[in-house]
């Protein structure tokens, strides 16, 4: 709670804090005609900020709360959950919070929040682009009341909160400490408004809104990407007096078991033999759009395990620009055959063919050879329990062990 006295408003309005009524009205009349929307533009939040001052301060009880309790007194007051922004723009939270939030639409009319719906897509989907139907229910004003809840005249502010849709109790705990407590008005819902039973609307109950079921028709555009919003504007959730934000459907791009997508591009990977990677190949696919590919690489030209090649113009077609597409990129995966696929005889008969080995180097002095053996690659190297197994012995006699083993350590 405020200790210091609040003046902002006052502030805004140029007049001291124990201003008259007539001074307020006369200051407000003022700023507003210079400030105004029409006449100035560029003054649209100096415009608010002067209206919210002058609505605050000419009217008697919130004046009260203001000077009693300052801008937290307001807050707890207004039990508008529309002031939100204003608040914060006023008494910090900063104008930027203002100017970025949804929450008021142009006009000024409160805006109701944006409903977000995740939809997923393949990537088939999205290189051919789709159109497709999404059934959702959605709150509508009702139609036999007009958003109303019941007959004209019928609605009326709730006496209990004074319409304000919560109720505040101010106790006092000690001289110069008080307690204030404050609670939705159980009278009216915090709606700040009843209806007379006998005056409700039949077909909403009163409730203002009834649920429909709305089928939208969705397009899903060839080159859409995932993360990419669709926003189906005004057909979010209806409620009176609130301009309905926006359905968003937020594409979700399913896996593809070949292509990996990368923007416009895509990627896949391709197994051939080695007679393959060596002689030439030819294989096909099928793309994304049902067309069979056929892939050729001719003989003489060498394809190295693990390497790629790109195939122009495969790749993604480019959002609203469909006939410009991405490229596609093929990984080589080269299946070498398995041990002893072929006898010793035909083995130095192929070393012939094949590119001659480099020299076999000449060996000086001492020299030890060693095993080359297979072992199980998901294992790992084992090198970290080897390791171990050293440290435990060094206490023995630790220069036996060499600086090979020390570097490993490091
Ligand atoms: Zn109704
Ligand atoms: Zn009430």
């Amino acid at each position: 709670m405020a200790n210091v006295a609040d003046t902002k408003l006052y502030d805004i309005l140029g007049v001291p804090p124990g201003a008259s009524d007539n001074e307020l009205k006369k200051a407000y009349r003022k700023l507003a005609k210079e400030y105004h929307p029409d006449k100035n533009p560029n003054a649209g939040d100096k415009f608010k900020e002067i209206s919210f001052a002058y609505e605050v301060l000419s009217n008697p009880e919130k004046r009260e709360l203001y000077d009693r309790y300052g801008e937290q007194g307001l807050r707890e007051g207004s039990g508008s959950s529309g002031m939100d922004d204003i608040f914060s723009h006023i008494f910090g939270g900063g104008l930027f919070n203002f100017m970025g939030g949804q929450s008021r639409s142009r006009n000024g009319r409160r805006r109701g929040e944006d409903m977000v719906h995740p939809l997923k897509v393949s990537l088939e989907d999205l290189y051919n682009g789709k159109t497709t139907k999404l059934q959702l229910s959605k709150n509508v004003l009702c139609s036999a009341c007009n958003g109303q809840g019941g007959k004209a005249g019928s609605v009326q502010k709730c006496n209990a909160c004074r319409g304000r849709g919560v109720r505040i109790m101010i106790r006092q705990l000690a001289p110069g400490m008080v307690q204030q407590m404050q609670s939705v008005c159980s009278d009216c819902n915090g709606e700040g408004e009843v209806i007379n039973e006998k005056d409700r609307c039949k077909k909403c109950e009163g409730k203002k809104v009834i649920k429909e079921v709305k089928i939208l028709e969705v397009h899903v555009d060839k080159g859409m990407k995932h993360g990419q919003r669709i926003t189906f504007s005004g057909e979010a959730d209806q409620a009176p007096g609130v301009e309905p934000g926006d359905i968003v459907l937020l594409l979700q791009e399913k896996e593809n078991e070949m292509f990996q997508r990368d923007v416009n591009d895509l990627h896949m990977t391709h197994k051939i033999g080695l007679v393959e990677a060596l002689c030439g190949f030819q294989f096909t696919f099928k793309h994304l759009d049902g067309r069979q590919i056929v892939v050729k690489y001719p003989p003489g030209k060498v394809i190295e395990p693990g390497c790629v090649r790109v195939v122009r113009g495969e790749g993604m077609p480019q959002y609203r620009n469909p006939f410009e597409k991405g490229d596609l990129y093929i990984k080589f995966d080269v299946q070498f055959p398995e041990n002893n696929w072929i006898s010793p005889e035909k083995l130095s008969e192929l070393e012939d063919l094949l590119p001659a080995r480099p020299e076999f180097p000449n060996v000086i002095g001492d020299a030890e050879e060693v095993d080359l053996q297979e072992f199980d690659t998901t294992r790992g190297s084992g090198g970290g329990q080897r390791r171990e197994a050293y440290n435990d012995s060094s206490d023995e006699e630790s220069s036996h062990h060499g600086p090979g083993v020390q570097c490993a350590h490091q």
